[in-house]
């Protein structure tokens, strides 16, 4: 039974508990983080506290916590769960309120720290490729809430993933209202063209992503060119590789677009480098957890 972290103590999953009056629950009032950490050390631990931080403020949160406090109840979560490799869900709820929107009425907010393990894909996935469809469930424009908040709201994700599901695919991929391309349902997009390396803009509607992020210096180190141009279906439909990437998927081909090969239909050669250096990257740094 794993430990778990609620409002400064340390409990069995059983005992871990929240208020059905947390806004949280009632209205998808909060914010999270999907961290991961490999060899006993925190992968990104800073960069992942700091947009916990940014979506805090983003939706008029004040966290009651320091950086140094969350980060030390994080790695206190592990310790306790005697883990050395796995995924933390962080959960911060705007806490106990009543039945009406107000945050003002809610006492204070709720951390919870969960340190588990997390598998999104099979292994032949990560050998053979995803499938995606394009979902008809846009990403909403800039006017309503960012997409680069990690909130509570993962509605409009998850429309979009059950479309994808039903088509018989892993993933989805989601246009803003414009028709450009945003992100996939839980994770940012990549395409290669004639090697050269292509992500869509962060103000396209996506989740400034962490792997991304990553991943985007790899490409640079390993002599790709790189650019965030807007994307349409077509660049996916002409792409020679596509890949995913997330904390929590790493990174991953997609071979399958809208019922069309990508390139040749496999995983091609600068997804397989990017990804090789994607694990090296994660099993030499990271912030320790046992010192
Ligand atoms: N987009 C969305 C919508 C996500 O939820 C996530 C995280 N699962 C990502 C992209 C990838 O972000 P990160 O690399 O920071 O995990």
């Amino acid at each position: 039974m794993s430990k778990i972290y609620i409002d400064g103590s340390i409990v069995d999953e059983a005992e871990a508990k929240i208020s059905v009056f947390d806004h949280g629950l009632l209205y998808g009032d909060g914010i999270f983080e999907g961290i991961r950490f490999y060899a006993g050390r925190v992968f990104k631990l800073k960069e992942h506290i700091d947009r916990l931080f940014d979506s805090a403020r983003a939706i008029h949160l004040t966290l009651t916590w320091t950086r140094a406090e969350v980060t030390e109840a994080l790695l206190e979560t592990i310790r306790a769960n005697e883990l050395k490799d796995g995924y933390i869900r962080l959960v911060v709820t705007r806490g106990v309120g009543s039945l009406g929107l107000s945050p003002y009425l809610c006492e204070k907010p709720s951390l919870i720290i969960i340190a588990s393990k997390i598998s999104l894909y099979s292994e032949e996935k990560y050998r053979d490729g995803l499938c995606l469809i394009t979902c008809g469930t846009r990403r909403p424009g800039p006017a309503a809430l960012s997409p680069s908040v990690k909130s509570l709201n993962y509605l409009n994700n998850i429309l979009a993933k059950i479309e994808a599901l039903q088509a018989g695919c892993e993933e989805g991929v989601i246009l803003n209202e414009q028709g450009f391309v945003a992100e996939c349902t839980g994770d940012n997009i990549f395409i290669v063209k004639n090697g050269e390396v292509f992500t869509p803009p962060v103000t396209a509607g996506s989740l400034d992503g962490i792997t991304r992020l990553a991943v985007m210096e790899i490409v640079r180190e390993l002599g790709y060119s790189l650019s965030e141009p807007m994307m349409t279906r077509y660049d996916i439909y002409t792409a020679d590789e596509c890949f995913l990437t997330g904390t929590a998927a790493e990174v991953i081909p997609a071979v399958r677009y809208d019922q069309r090969p990508i390139g040749d239909g496999k995983p091609g050669p600068v997804t397989l480098r990017c990804t090789e250096s994607f694990h090296k990257l994660t099993q030499s740094s990271g912030t320790p957890i046992y010192n």
